[in-house]
C-alpha cells in the first residue's frame, strides 16, 4: 500500500489516499474515479511527497542539525578549555607522568604553582592514580584538524 497526498487543482484541497501501487493510482486517476473529497473535482493530482515521508525526513534532519550543533558547542567549549589550560599550565608533553610524580613527591618543584598538562597513556594515568596522584583527562582536539 502506498499513501499519496492528493491535491485538488480546483479548490487546492489536499487529502491523503491509499493505493495498492502507483500503477493503481494511475489507473484510478485515468478512469476519473479519483475525485476531490471536498469539491468532487476530477482535477486532482498527487503531491510530490506524502506528508508522512516528509515529516520523517524533517524530524531526522532536525536531530542531525541538533547533533551537529551540540558537537560544535562541545568542541568550542573544549577548545576554550584547552586555551585556558595552555595559558595557565605548564606544558610537559610526553613527560606528564614523570612531571606529575615530581610535583607530587617534590613540593618545591617549579611546576607546583602552575600545574602541568601533557600527554599520558591510560596505563600511566592508572599508575598515577594508584599512587594517589589525581589527574584529569579531557579529550584533546588537535589544532591541525581545524
Ligand atoms: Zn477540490
Amino acid at each position: 500500500m502506498i499513501k499519496y497526498s492528493i491535491k485538488c487543482d480546483d479548490c487546492k484541497f489536499i487529502f491523503d489516499s491509499w493505493f495498492a501501487s502507483s500503477e493503481e493510482f494511475e489507473r484510478i486517476k485515468k478512469s476519473k474515479l479519483l475525485i476531490c473529497s471536498f469539491c468532487n473535482s476530477v482535477n486532482v493530482n498527487k503531491s510530490l511527497m506524502t506528508p508522512n515521508l516528509n515529516k520523517t525526513k524533517k524530524k531526522q534532519d532536525i536531530i542531525n542539525e541538533e547533533k551537529i550543533k551540540k558537537f560544535k558547542e562541545i568542541k568550542k567549549n573544549l577548545k576554550n578549555y584547552q586555551k585556558f589550560i595552555e595559558k595557565n599550565y605548564n606544558y610537559v608533553g610526553n613527560n606528564f607522568a614523570y612531571e606529575a610524580r615530581n610535583i607530587h613527591y617534590n613540593k618545591d618543584n617549579k611546576n607546583v604553582r602552575n600545574g602541568i598538562f601533557g600527554k599520558a597513556t591510560k596505563k600511566e594515568i592508572k599508575e598515577l592514580k594508584d599512587e594517589g596522584i589525581d589527574t584529569e583527562t579531557i579529550p584533546w582536539i588537535n589544532n591541525k584538524e581545524n
